[in-house]
């Protein structure tokens, strides 16, 4: 078991351990925001025919070739097709064929004109002036070709790309199923939200913040509630948590405590450790084990830490497993508009947020920075990375950050 390692190791250690998760198909209404897990191509033509993009008439321009005010063309309409519906005549020189908009192009017919440029008196038509062929025609395979790569795998399914779909005929979509997270607190301490408030507890955040992360993420969140802090109903639970999700977190009892005994209990049911402790602050007690090929992380109690740690280790880990390509937040640098006082003996983030004024990026910090404080988490998209043996942090220097987006 190694200890103390650094985040960029731990991230890399456990992103080679995970994979996306299985395939399924889900109804185009299911699919925004979800994953393609194939390449997409078109089977058909969009549109599959050609077709009227207007209310008027289909005919050949030939016929219009000497027209005028004075000597207009004369046509003879022979039927009139609605959208939905194919003609059954074709047209031959002197006809014309009345198409209303998204109906298909009649057989013999090179060019249509709309109903208002057109003189019709019974079923015969005049034309003032020469059309040129080809106008006024949406052509088979204008928006994609058959066979055209509409999207590849890994492609995040938009609204816009629902829509092609749908274009396509595609009415089942294959994706990446969404990996199943169980989320377990520990802490007798520790009481739903919905209980009475006794002397001594606290309120369960974690369970809540995380879940919400994990569907934020697209996961879906399997909510095992609380556990005391006693092992033998530490191991029931991750045990059941094991059993009924993709990938397992738990929350509480991860530091050197009398009754921090989640590494004890994942010893006891026989998991791998992989790594205890993470340099860095806040957060830096998380564990990570492995049973039966299966990834449980231990995370800090302390709600900001959780969340923290989550963002940076956990997080990636959900992406890689719902398909994405890389699932390692992106690092940015920006103007620190604050002051921070304090000095950072370990690797320290900071909650803050990104703002870009006159073209330029400053972070903000958001507020209290301790472990505890998760209010300080509402407004902070951006988490700034403080080296270990830094000073004091003043305004208008250079810092680099990792972004947690959210915002
Ligand atoms: P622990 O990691 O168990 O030592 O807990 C660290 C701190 O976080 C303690 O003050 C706990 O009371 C608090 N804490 C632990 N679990 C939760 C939770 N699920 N929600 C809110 N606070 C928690
Ligand atoms: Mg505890």
């Amino acid at each position: 078991m190694k200890t103390g390692i650094p985040l960029e190791e731990a991230q890399t250690t456990l992103l080679e351990l995970v994979r996306p998760v299985k395939e399924c198909h889900v109804s185009l209404a299911e699919a925004v925001g979800r994953l393609l897990s194939q390449d997409i191509r078109t089977a058909i033509n969009l549109p599959p025919f050609d077709k009227s993009p207007l209310d008027g008439y289909a005919l050949q321009a030939g016929d219009t070739e000497t027209a005028s005010s004075e000597n207009p063309a004369i046509l003879q309409v022979i039927e009139e097709v609605r959208a939905g519906f194919v003609p059954e005549k074709q047209v031959t020189p002197g006809t014309a064929i009345k198409v209303m908009t998204g109906a298909p192009l009649p057989a013999g017919a090179d060019v249509i004109i709309k109903f208002e440029d057109v003189a019709r008196t019974g079923n015969q038509l005049k034309v003032m002036y020469p059309l040129q062929a080809g106008s006024n025609i949406i052509r088979a395979g204008e928006d994609v070709r058959q066979g055209e790569l509409i999207a590849a795998k890994g492609t995040v399914l938009t609204p816009p790309l629902v829509g092609l779909l749908a274009g396509i005929g595609v009415a089942a979509v294959p994706v990446f199923s969404k990996a199943k997270v169980a989320i377990l607190s520990t802490g007798d301490e520790v009481i739903d939200p919905s209980e009475k408030l006794r002397p001594g507890k606290i309120y369960n955040s974690n369970l809540h913040s995380l879940g919400a992360c994990c569907s934020q993420l697209g996961a879906a969140p399997v909510m095992m509630g609380v556990v005391p802090d006693e092992q033998a109903a530490i191991v029931e639970h991750i045990s059941r948590a094991l059993a009924l999700s993709d990938l397992v977190i738990t929350t509480g009892g991860v530091s050197v405590g009398d009754y921090d005994i989640v590494p004890a209990a994942l010893k006891q049911i026989g998991a791998e450790i992989i790594f205890w402790k993470v340099d860095m602050k806040p957060g830096s007690p998380i564990i990570a084990a492995q049973y039966n090929n299966k990834l449980i992380i231990g995370l800090s109690g302390n709600p900001a830490a959780a969340f923290i740690t989550f963002d940076l280790i956990v997080a990636p880990l959900i992406k890689r497993m719902l398909g994405f390509e890389s699932g390692l937040p992106p690092k940015i640098s920006a103007i620190l508009k604050d002051n921070f006082n304090k000095s950072s003996q370990q690797r320290r983030f900071l909650r803050a947020k990104v703002e870009i004024i006159n073209n330029i990026r400053y972070a903000k910090l958001t507020g209290e920075q301790s472990n505890g404080v998760l209010k300080s988490m509402i407004d902070c998209n951006i988490l700034i990375d403080v080296p270990a043996g830094n000073g004091p942090l003043v305004a208008g220097q250079e810092v680099s950050a990792v972004v947690i987006g959210r915002q």
